[in-house]
């Protein structure tokens, strides 16, 4: 008897039951519910039913409809972005997220057409209604100069976008990084010029003449010649160049380990070196030392054309 009331009871639909019971299997699964989890769980709702609960729950912002591998999954919707993509339809919510997704890095439009199975027309009618909500936006990539990126308005691009310091809207500020050059070298030749003055021994001299990344940081910082907030591994970069071109040698440092068996810090020191002989000719190539040489071409960002080493070495 008891057995028939449970039956009966299950009988009447109620859509909010439906609603409710979706969402707790959302919460049960936080990596998604697909349609044949909610039919195993409720096939006492035809699929009339299932659709406009789930509508509804998409279009008052409760769940997100996700790709998930192959298939749509709904998810509980992120609180932070309920509001976000409201009015939106169900492609324009699946763009978005998969936008979302991709973070800093942003993402190619020929990745979000794959992962959205959209069509590149349909792919771009969204990103453009998207970008004049302001939700998203196209970042121009350093990596390939006609492609774009696109990701959420309001984050600031990863460096390997941007470039980081050595770029201003796409091109390689080739004067500023020579400044930077000149000065991170002139600040070692002066401490070894210095140590050489003031120290008698070769040994305390050599040992005098080293500065830390930190410190030509500093110094270059407080020069005040960088328009943009300069870390001190783009210092590094630069000391780097300096090591390529023969004028600087490193040495690593490493600091002891602590007690809790933590491994002991890092220390770059530097200094400013002469060549025991000055290159001469053909020797003085730079390709066959270039760090960068297997991302050098003539069409590309880096290229003879426009690579300050190449022309030195001509002029020369
Ligand atoms: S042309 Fe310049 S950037 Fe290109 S490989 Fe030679 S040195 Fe490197």
């Amino acid at each position: 008897m008891a057995e028939e009331e449970t039956i009966v009871k299950k009988e009447p639909v109620e859509a909010v039951d439906l609603e409710t019971r979706i969402l707790e299997l959302c919460k049960q699964n936080p990596d998604g519910v697909d349609d044949s989890a909610i039919l195993v769980d409720m096939p006492q709702f035809d699929a009339n039913q299932r659709v406009q609960a789930i509508n509804r729950l998409l279009s008052t912002a409760k769940i997100d409809l996700l790709k998930s591998g192959n298939k749509l999954v709904y998810k509980l919707k992120d609180p932070s972005s309920a509001s976000v993509v409201k009015g939106s339809d169900n492609q324009e919510k699946v763009v978005y997220q998969i936008i979302k997704e991709a973070g800093n890095r942003g993402i190619w439009i020929r990745d979000i057409r794959y992962q959205s199975n959209l069509l590149l027309t349909q792919v771009n009618k969204i990103l453009k209604n998207l970008e004049s909500k302001k939700l998203i936006k196209a970042v121009k990539s350093v990596a390939a100069s006609k492609k774009k990126v696109y990701m959420l308005y309001e984050l600031e691009p990863d460096r390997s976008v941007t470039g980081g310091a050595w770029y201003s809207d796409q091109d390689f500020e080739s004067e500023f990084v020579e400044v930077l050059n000149q000065q991170c070298f002139k600040y070692l030749n002066e401490k070894a010029a210095n140590a050489r003055e003031t120290l008698s021994t070769p040994i305390m001299q050599r040992n005098a003449s080293f500065a830390s990344s930190t410190d030509v940081w500093k110094y270059i910082s407080e020069l005040g010649i960088s328009k943009v907030k300069l870390a001190v591994e783009d210092i590094e970069t630069i000391l780097d160049t300096l090591i390529y071109d023969g004028k600087v040698e490193r040495s690593i440092v490493a600091g002891p380990c602590s007690s809790s068996g933590a491994s002991g810090s890092i220390t770059k020191l530097y200094r400013a070196i002469k060549p025991l002989i000055q290159p001469t000719g053909l020797t003085r190539m730079p390709c066959g030392t270039c760090p960068v040489f297997h991302l050098c071409s003539e069409d590309g960002v880096i290229s003879p054309t426009s690579c300050i080493y190449m022309k030195e070495w001509l002029d020369y």
